[in-house]
């Protein structure tokens, strides 16, 4: 067994057994090689997840499951699959709350590629009222549409963690055909999971039924991270701030202006390809655990 050790690296700083002699593992040794990888991402055709695919696409993965309701999805993936010089981005159209959509998506995937070991699950709605407001006409109180808070908590909530849950089930039949059970920390890491939070998960006016689903996604990271490493997968959350995506755009100009921007450091909206940079950072450091905040400094105010 190696002992841990202090020693000059050659930039000139001190590091404790890391690969600054050469000799010893350090961060690099640990990254997740993408190239034998099979990712799924929902919410794909746009934004965040649209950026994500491309990023894993440029790191190398051998194919990403783009999964999305959009009527372009195929013609989008198709164009830039071409640009990219290889048929990587494979599309998936319909709608992420349909478990049998969802079957249907892994089966495929195992069945032309493997094991799908990656889920970044980052369909998503917003639905945003007030909970309880009084109705201008009437002068009577009304409060948030129970249609509305279930559909967003199913897409927003539930969904991911199925889609998460059933990425974690494609390692597990992986390793069962190849004879093994529980991860040892010898193994590289399996897989990998990263749910997308949001700054709103912490409570935000207007977001009864967003801000409770992103909430509910923290339990779920922190219990998958728990349980999934039997199988070697880990488990993260990404908390984006506001991004220039169209969920976003759909607040208005006037709205971005005066009661966002003003809240965050950088003044300025986060661009999808700073998210899914950070997504593929998560993803690819096997140290990665936990809760990364992606907020441009938001600080809003009470
Ligand atoms: P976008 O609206 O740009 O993209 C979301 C995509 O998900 C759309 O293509 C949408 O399709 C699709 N989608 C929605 N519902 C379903 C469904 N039931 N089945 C399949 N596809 C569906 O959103 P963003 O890129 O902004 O958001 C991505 C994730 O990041 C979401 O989870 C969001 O909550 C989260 N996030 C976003 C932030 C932001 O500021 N933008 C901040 C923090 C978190 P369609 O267009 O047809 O609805």
């Amino acid at each position: 067994m190696k002992s841990t050790h202090v020693t000059n690296n050659p930039q000139g700083g001190t590091t404790a057994g890391g690969n600054g002699d050469g000799e010893a593992p350090g961060w690099r040794e640990s990254v997740v090689d993408l190239s034998a990888k099979v990712a799924v991402v929902t919410g794909g055709a746009r934004g965040i997840g649209w950026s994500t695919c491309i990023a894993l696409a440029r790191e190398g993965i051998r194919a990403v499951g783009v999964v999305d309701m959009a009527e372009d999805l195929p013609a989008s993936v198709e164009q830039l699959n071409a640009k990219l010089g290889r048929s990587v981005l494979i599309p998936y159209r319909g709608d992420v709350t349909n478990g049998d959509f969802r079957r249907q998506v892994f089966a495929d995937l195992e069945k032309r590629f493997g094991c799908v070991s990656i889920c970044v699950p980052a369909a998503g709605i917003t639905r945003d009222a007030l909970a309880v407001r009084v109705n201008k006409d009437t002068g009577e109180p009304e409060v948030y549409s129970e249609t509305d808070f279930r559909r967003v908590i199913e897409i927003d909530l539930t969904a991911p963690i199925y889609w998460s849950l059933q990425t974690i089930a494609s390692v597990t039949r992986s390793r069962l055909q190849r004879g093994v059970k529980r991860w040892t920390p010898e193994e590289p890491i399996e897989g990998c999971i990263i749910l997308i939070g949001s700054v709103s998960s912490t409570g935000n006016r207007g977001q009864i039924s967003y801000a409770t689903a992103k909430a509910g996604l923290e339990g779920a990271q922190a219990t998958l991270a728990a349980e999934a490493i039997y199988h070697g997968v880990r488990c993260a959350i990404i908390h984006p701030g506001y991004t220039d995506t169209a969920m976003v755009r759909a607040l208005g100009e006037d709205y971005i202006n005066s009661r966002i921007l003003p809240q965050t450091q950088l003044n300025r909206l986060i661009r999808p390809e700073e998210i899914a940079h950070a997504i593929v950072f998560m993803i690819r450091n096997a140290a990665v655990s936990g809760q990364l905040w992606v907020d441009a400094g938001w600080h809003p105010a009470a």
